[in-house]
């Protein structure tokens, strides 16, 4: 059944984004203005550049403030999408011991801030909850199969830890959570150097650079464009306090790791190689996302193709390299 969603809702509200100029914080900031809402950026720049969000600086109603969520934060806020972490393998696993201190420590700031102001918080989660799953595809009663001691953990157990305090300060709080798990998501303003597969791919090719598979390439991902990923979080804050999830927000359309080499390559007309290096230890071997519960809590599905959505992200780097 679908929530009732309220129209209206971020009209004249004050919302904070942690993470917010990050990729998908700088659209998210973007999109919560043109609801008419007030918008907080909080960022400590780690991955996030300023440029992301500099065409919102200037508007009244944007304010970007730099600053670590791992230490607590005291604003006056209506509403919190807490997207600040490291979400690329090779950012995340740069200092790992920082990748679970945000996961874990940003998560206790901001639900104590929404605990203290009595505001909705909304939790950036991830589909590296389910590691690699022998479920398929993922469903969000699945519990996982992740690796609690490898080069991943600290992403995936962070995140599973946040999930953890959002849920039990909904429960010990009442505190209004609202958890999005969300699957691998690209478009313009990733990091170029970010080293997730879809940016790799592009910035390989349009250089003419051999791409790099990890492993056999057979290995899936389901990829969703940034747009559909913005609309179900707006969407999401939206609903009413009993919908809470955890929601899987993806596009359940899945390619193969090769298959998205191939596309790439064909749809920048480039001559790079392809070639096969080892595997990345842990690196899940399929993913997934069942949405049927975003589809009728939210009535949210994804509306862009891979195809159409490379487009745009290829345009957008064909931009940055030639600055
Ligand atoms: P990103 O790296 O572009 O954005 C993360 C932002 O958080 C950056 O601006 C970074 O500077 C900021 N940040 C990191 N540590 C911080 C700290 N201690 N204090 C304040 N700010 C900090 O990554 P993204 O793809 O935009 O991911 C945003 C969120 O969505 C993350 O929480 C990520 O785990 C989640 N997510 C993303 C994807 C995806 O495919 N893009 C998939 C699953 C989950
Ligand atoms: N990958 C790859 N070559 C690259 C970057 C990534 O083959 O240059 C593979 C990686 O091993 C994984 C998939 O692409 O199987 C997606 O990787 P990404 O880092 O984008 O995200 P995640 O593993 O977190 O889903």
């Amino acid at each position: 059944m679908a929530a009732t969603v309220q129209q209206n809702f971020y009209k004249g509200k004050r919302v904070l984004v942690t993470g917010g100029a990050g990729f998908l914080g700088s659209f998210l900031c973007e999109r919560l203005l043109a609801e008419g809402a007030e918008v907080l950026s909080v960022d400590n720049y780690f991955t996030g550049r300023r440029a992301n969000i500099a065409h919102l600086v200037g508007n009244s109603m944007f304010e970007a403030m730099r600053h670590d969520v791992t230490v607590p934060l005291f604003v006056e806020v209506d509403a919190i999408f807490n997207f600040a972490c490291p979400a690329s393998p090779v950012h995340y696993q740069f200092d790992p011991v920082a990748t679970t201190k945000v996961s874990v420590h940003g998560a206790i700031n901001m639900l104590g801030l929404a605990k203290r102001v009595k505001c909705p918080i909304l939790q950036a989660s991830t589909s590296e909850v389910y590691g690699d799953p022998s479920v398929h595809p993922q469903t969000e009663a699945y519990w996982g199969n992740v690796n609690p001691i490898g080069p991943r953990a600290c992403y995936d157990e962070g995140k599973r830890c946040a999930e953890t305090l959002f849920f039990d300060y909904l429960r010990q709080h009442k505190v209004a959570i609202k958890v999005m798990r969300i699957f691998n998501t690209y478009g313009p303003r990733m990091h170029e150097n970010d080293g997730r597969v879809v940016s790799n791919f592009i910035t390989r090719a349009l250089r003419g650079q051999p791409i790099s598979i990890y492993g056999t390439g057979t290995q899936t991902r389901s990829f969703c464009y940034v747009d559909d990923l913005i609309e179900a979080a707006v969407r999401f804050m939206r609903t009413p306090a009993d919908v809470t999830g955890p929601i899987n927000i993806g596009n359940p359309i899945e390619c193969t790791i090769l298959d998205l080499a191939k596309q790439v390559i064909e749809m920048t007309g480039s001559s790079s190689s392809i070639v096969f290096q080892q595997a990345s230890q842990d690196d899940p071997q399929q993913r997934q996302p069942d949405i049927s519960l975003a589809r009728s809590s939210l009535e949210w599905e994804p509306q862009v193709a891979l195809e159409r959505g490379l487009e745009k992200t290829i345009a957008y780097f064909e931009r940055q390299l030639r600055n």
